[in-house]
């Protein structure tokens, strides 16, 4: 059952124009938008859950790649003192098995999420470390590293919105089976997430 407006009122936290609220189960996550769900738009108001991450650090690109989104460092920045991360969308609806702009709202926010969980731990990263990381996608053994970001994302406090986008992506998207098994190797299924979720008192609803 969803906390009532009121109960979540004691535990509101404003920042800027968005309402947060850190209370978990959080399973409703709601941003006070005025501008729609773009992804900028969202990106941005995101950031404001992640303290840790330098607003100016991050930066957007629009791209034909093969998963919806990423991230990555800016290689030319990568020995510099202050790196920037490279967020990337895909909306190129010939190319990409789920554009980001058909992804619901809850769903969104999961996958927006985990790109910041990347953030997360490339800052914590010496540049030899971004080099092994790097290095494991080139040989497609990344499985490991991208479970770990659904981790850390989920006791970030974004499970719900996690399992919300992995529950798109499986259960109501037009993925192929083909992107779906890719998926289901490198990142926890619905399962898998409600699994952790029920594990973790956190997220346990009373
Ligand atoms: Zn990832």
């Amino acid at each position: 059952m969803l906390k009532t407006e009121k109960e979540y009122s004691k535990y509101e936290n404003r920042i800027d124009h968005i309402v947060y609220r850190p209370i978990t189960p959080q399973k409703e996550f709601k941003l006070e938008i005025s501008n729609g769900d773009h992804a900028e738009m969202l990106i941005q108001q995101m950031l404001n859950f992640f303290p840790e991450i330098a607003k100016n650090s991050v930066v957007l690109k629009y791209k034909s790649i093969r998963t919806s989104m990423a991230c990555k460092p800016v290689l030319k920045e990568i020995f510099n003192k202050k790196r920037r991360y490279e967020i990337i969308i895909n909306n190129d609806s010939k190319n990409v098995e789920i554009p980001f702009d058909e992804i619901p709202f809850q769903a969104k926010i999961g996958i927006i999420a985990h790109e910041l969980g990347h953030v997360l731990d490339y800052q914590n990263k010496s540049v030899f470390q971004l080099i092994k990381t790097g290095l494991l996608y080139i040989i497609g053994n990344q499985e490991k590293y991208e479970k770990s970001i659904d981790y850390l994302t989920i006791k970030k406090g974004f499970g719900w919105q996690v399992l919300a986008w992995s529950d798109y992506a499986f259960n109501h998207s037009n993925a192929s089976v083909s992107y779906l098994e890719f998926k289901d190797k490198y990142y926890f299924n619905p399962e898998e997430i409600k699994a952790i979720l029920e594990s973790d008192k956190k997220y346990k609803t009373g």
